[in-house]
């Protein structure tokens, strides 16, 4: 069983397929495309940081094109190829243990299975951390999941919070058309080198040792530094990023109190703080450490290969800490069909994986 058809769905399900695993995917989503298909409309495939290949099938090229299209329209695409069994629209509601089964429930239906992929992503939990009077703020506030589009937000004073690639991008595309002030709890880290493999290896291991220990993921970005790119250049020659602010002391109806005690007004907050990993539905099977955190079981000499949750060996995550990259759970999904394919065999099973309950 796998849950969710994203980057790491799609292809856990390749590679279980492989193996001869028989396996169905329930994803929530209406369409193919996994959290593509819900990103905002001026996110091109020319500003993501890059689409990784699923297995056997090379990913849409950078170019103008709308990254809400271009990735579902390939997700789909690759779904009818290679018949991959999803199911949707069906959300997990929970995921309970019922001797050496997992049985899951979405509303009425419920599946049993001996082993689990959980690849459900990020982008059904935005995070907006507490702030006191957070919802005495009498103007609009939106999240980078919800994030209106440049045109909506024209001539309004707009705060964007978070210190993190999308805050970056959307400064990129408001600050010529409108004001925008920014703020972020740490000093912004500017990286004006290349990103080396290097780099992308350093902050992939220091997730990875996150969760390892069973800490909650980090966000890469505190190793990887920030860059600007080509599309905002023009904010930096405005000094948008210049302008940056460290986190205001409380929200007030009409605007932000400053440590200092000063006022600024601003009609719109945007919140490009993040997300948290979507496992609320894994919670009845207590993976959590007292870290907060799943602990997952280090593979040896292969960083992305944490996949195996160690306090249930029959669940992988896929997607999860250092897996939350396109790349990176192409990479961790190879790894969790092995280890289901390993699960399989210490509970002596046959072909037979699923067992389908009521409609
Ligand atoms: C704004 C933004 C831009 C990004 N850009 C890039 C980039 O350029 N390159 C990159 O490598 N990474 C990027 N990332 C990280 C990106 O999220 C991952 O790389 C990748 O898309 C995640 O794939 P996934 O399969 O883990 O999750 P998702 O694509 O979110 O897929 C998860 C699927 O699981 C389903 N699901 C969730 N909960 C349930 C449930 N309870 N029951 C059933 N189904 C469920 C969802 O409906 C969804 O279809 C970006 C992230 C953000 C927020």
């Amino acid at each position: 069983m796998v849950i969710g058809a994203g980057q790491a769905g799609l292809a856990a399900s390749h590679h279980l397929s492989q193996r001869g695993i028989e396996h169905v995917v329930l994803d929530a989503n209406p369409q193919p495309g996994g959290a593509w298909q819900h990103r905002w409309d001026s996110l091109t495939m020319q500003d993501v940081h890059g689409v990784a290949d699923l297995p056997g099938e090379p990913a849409p090229p950078r170019s103008g094109k709308r990254a809400n299209d271009a990735v579902p329209a390939y997700f789909g695409a690759y779904e009818a190829r290679h018949d991959v069994p999803v199911l949707r629209p069906v959300r997990v509601d929970r995921v309970e243990s019922e001797g050496e089964l997992l049985v899951v429930h979405a509303g009425e239906r419920q599946w049993r299975t001996r082993t689990l992929v959980n690849a459900t992503g990020t982008w059904t939990r935005p995070f907006v951390p507490f702030y006191p009077d957070i919802d005495t703020f009498a103007g609009e506030q939106f999240h980078t999941a919800t994030y209106p589009g440049s045109e909506y937000l024209r001539g309004r004073h707009v705060l964007i919070v978070g210190g993190g690639a999308s805050a970056v991008q959307f400064i990129g595309e408001l600050a010529p058309i409108t004001p925008v002030t920014w703020v972020t709890r740490r000093e912004p880290v500017w990286r004006h080198d290349d990103f080396t493999p290097e780099a992308g290896l350093a902050a992939v291991t220091m997730v990875e040792e996150r969760v390892v220990q069973g800490l909650p993921p980090a966000s890469v970005v505190t190793v990887t530094g920030l860059a600007l790119r080509e599309q905002e250049q023009g904010a930096a020659e405005l000094g948008a990023y210049d302008a940056r602010r460290p986190m205001f002391e409380r929200i007030e109806p009409r605007g932000v109190r400053w440590a200092d005690g000063s006022f600024e007004a601003v009609d719109v907050i945007l919140w490009a703080t993040g997300f948290r990993a979507a496992v609320d539905h894994l919670a009845p099977l207590r993976l959590t450490s007292p870290h907060g955190g799943i602990a997952l079981e280090r593979v040896d000499g292969n960083v992305q290969g944490a996949t195996t949750a160690v306090r249930d060996h029959r669940v992988q995550l896929v997607g999860y800490g250092p897996s939350a990259s396109t790349i990176g759970a192409s990479r961790a999904a190879r790894q969790a069909a092995l280890a289901v394919e390993r699960a399989l065999r210490e509970t002596e099973a046959d072909a037979a994986e699923l067992t389908p309950v009521g409609g």
